[in-house]
This record gives structure tokens, C-alpha cells and sequence, in this order.
């Protein structure tokens, strides 16, 4: 049997028809760039998140450019992030000339862990990005009181986690700004890149809108340099279909998830730790072997099976960073988790067949 780590073909099967109906409707129209489709989808995805307002751009990583941008992140800025993330989390601070300084894990949630924010903190803190990984945010409380209190801004990077929630709130609610991709293999994928601001406030909301286009709030006016990062109607139009059906695939999600833990959890493993206050969305069902995760994941290979580490190289030690003088030991949960976790298929549309063969699979491996 050959299980993938996700399988995007079983998904447009299943809406194929509504899909190419809403792609042919565009195409009919040649309505491309910040048309109908967008401006709906932004009232879909806002309600959806549980905020006033989104802004469609052209990525997650555009999201979270903007967004800094939008919050007033500038060059000499610091910004407090994790290190266990996908690169463009810091890459987006990077860019918009701010530095990235990187925060310990908590080693159960593999979240940025709050008790060691403050100590981060120095003058040119402007703001923390939090990242709500694997599908299920941060312990965002004492975050937010820790934020609060140093006058900081906050984005949520919720590539990985639209529909979760902490507490009553949904990710993208909680911060200043929340940043979602609909990178193809995310919960909510287009068929291309794409990527939303969501946010509560509308001057901000209205910076991003601006900054997506070439800082222009009519034709050929400009008032601030912006670029040019839009989500097209053709995403749109797939999102929108796609959105339908999200709360209904991040419960098979979730039932998968169960299921696993289920089986799993008697094994000399660790499942994932979802505290009381967590809704998760499973866009990865991680696991933490202490030893021979890498060992697993080859005889996982063998047998069909396709896991991977997320993320097997922590930020702090990437080459790019290297001037900012962090050195191996400096984040140990971050590396340790770097080195211990793996994660294994989850995805909605797995057969229960399937599912018995990952968990065939690895008890086979112990
Ligand atoms: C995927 C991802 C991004 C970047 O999103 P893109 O749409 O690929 O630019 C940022 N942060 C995290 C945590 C992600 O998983």
C-alpha cells in the first residue's frame, strides 16, 4: 500500500464538479484580479475567523510581510518569534528589515513558550509573531498579558491552523493580525499559492489593502509604497467552494487523530498533547520518538508510508542566520524536537484500511 502524506487528487475528487463550475464562472467573466470572488471570499473567511475583516494577498508569507508592514515594522525593529516553524515566519521579518529573535518551545505543544518571552524583550521589541503549529495555538493568554504590558503588536501566524481554536476564540481573532496560506497542502488550499490578512481593525485592514496594490487607494494615485500581492479570482473561487467543506474535513481530521492516539499511545512514543483549551486541527499529526525517530521514518518509507519531520533544521541554526549569532544549545527544546518529532499522514480522505497500516506499520517498527 502506498499512503502519501497527503493526497490532494482523493480531496478534488470529491468536488470536482462545483470546483471546475466555479473556475468556468470566472473564466466566463474575466474577472481576474480583486474582483467579486475576492471581495466575498474576505466576508466568508472574516466570519469564518471569527474577525471584521480580511484581506486576500498573494501568500502566507505576503500575509505576514504585510501585516508586519501594515503594524509599522520597520528596519532595526526586533520582533520575537519560535524557531521550530516554517521558514517564512522569520523570513517575513527578515524582509521587511526587522530581526527575528528567537524564543524556546514548549517541548509538549511545540509552541512558542510563554514564560520565556519576556526576557527577550529589549527596547526594539515592536512585536511576537506566534505560531499556532501543526494546526493548534499557542497558549496565548500569557501571551497576550505579556504583550499588552510592553505596548508590543502581535501576529498569529495561522498558516497551519485556520478553524482552530484557544478558549472561545478562533486563530486569526486573537492578535492584532492573523496570517493564513492557502498553500496547496494546507487545511484550506487553493490551486496555487494565496494567503489572507484577517483582523479586527479596519485602519489596519485598509494598510494591507493598499499595500497588496501598489499603495494606491484609486487608479494611478499612490500613497505609500506597496507591492503587488493579490489573491485572484481563481483562488477565490476555489477557496470559496473549498471553504464549505473545511469544518467538516477538519473533523475527520480530528477523528483520524483520535484514532491514532487510540492506538498509538500504549507504544514507546509520544502523541500529540493538546491542552484542555485547544481545539486542534490536525493540519499534521505529530509524534515524538526519543529514539530513532529517523530510524522510523526510513522504515515507514519501506513499507509505503510517506512521514516527515516539520521541521528538521530549527531557524536559529539555518545558514542565512548565521549572523545572528545563535549557536547549537542556545533553543535545546527547539532542536530536540527538531531532531525527535515526525509526523504521519492524517489527512481527511484516508480509508480506515489506510489508517490500520500506519498503525500496523509502526507497531511493526517498535
Ligand atoms: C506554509 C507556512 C507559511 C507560508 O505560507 P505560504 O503560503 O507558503 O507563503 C508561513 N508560516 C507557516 C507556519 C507555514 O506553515
Amino acid at each position: 500500500m502506498k499512503i502519501p502524506i497527503l493526497d490532494l487528487k482523493k480531496q478534488y475528487k470529491g468536488i470536482r464538479l462545483e470546483v471546475d463550475r466555479a473556475l468556468r464562472k470566472v473564466m466566463a467573466e474575466q474577472d481576474f484580479v480583486l474582483g467579486k470572488e475576492l471581495d466575498t471570499l474576505e466576508k466568508e473567511i472574516a466570519s469564518y475567523c471569527h474577525t471584521r475583516y480580511a484581506a486576500g494577498v498573494a501568500s502566507g508569507t505576503d500575509a505576514l510581510i504585510l501585516a508586519l508592514r501594515a503594524l509599522g515594522v520597520k528596519e532595526g525593529d526586533e520582533v520575537i518569534t519560535t524557531p521550530f516553524t516554517f521558514f517564512a515566519t522569520a523570513e517575513a521579518v527578515s524582509i521587511v528589515g526587522a530581526r527575528p529573535v528567537f524564543v524556546d518551545i514548549d517541548p509538549k505543544t511545540y509552541n512558542m513558550d510563554p514564560g520565556l518571552i519576556e526576557d527577550k524583550i529589549s527596547d526594539s521589541t515592536k512585536a511576537v509573531i506566534v505560531v499556532h503549529l501543526y494546526g493548534q495555538c499557542a497558549d496565548m493568554d500569557p501571551i497576550i498579558a505579556i504583550v499588552k504590558r510592553h505596548n508590543l503588536k502581535i501576529i498569529e501566524d495561522c498558516a497551519q491552523a485556520v478553524g482552530a481554536a484557544y478558549k472561545t476564540k478562533r486563530a486569526g481573532s486573537m492578535g492584532d493580525a492573523g496570517a493564513l496560506s492557502f498553500f496547496p497542502s494546507k487545511n484550506l488550499g487553493a490551486f496555487g499559492d494565496g494567503g489572507m490578512v484577517v483582523a479586527n481593525d479596519l485602519a489596519l485592514a485598509e494598510r494591507v489593502r493598499l499595500l497588496r496594490a501598489h499603495g494606491s487607494p484609486g487608479r494611478y494615485i499612490h500613497t505609500m509604497i506597496g507591492t503587488n500581492s493579490r489573491l485572484d479570482s481563481m483562488q477565490a473561487a476555489v477557496l470559496r467552494v473549498k471553504l464549505k467543506y473545511l469544518d467538516g474535513w477538519l473533523k475527520t481530521r480530528r477523528e483520524n487523530a483520535e484514532y491514532y492516539n487510540k492506538n498509538l499511545s500504549s507504544l514507546p512514543l509520544e502523541i500529540p498533547y493538546v491542552p484542555d483549551a485547544n481545539v486542534h486541527t490536525y493540519h499534521l499529526y505529530t509524534l515524538r520518538v526519543r529514539e530513532g525517530s529517523s530510524e522510523l521514518i526510513r522504515f515507514l518509507a519501506s513499507a509505503g508510508i510517506e512521514a516527515r519531520t516539520y521541521y528538521p533544521v530549527p531557524l536559529h541554526l539555518q545558514e542565512c542566520y548565521a549572523s545572528l549569532g545563535y549557536k547549537r544549545g542556545d533553543l535545546p527544546e527547539a532542536e530536540k524536537a527538531a531532531q525527535e518529532t515526525l509526523s504521519i499522514p492524517v489527512y481527511p480522505e484516508m480509508t480506515l484500511k489506510e489508517k490500520d497500516f500506519v498503525i500496523a506499520a509502526i507497531k511493526d517498527f517498535f
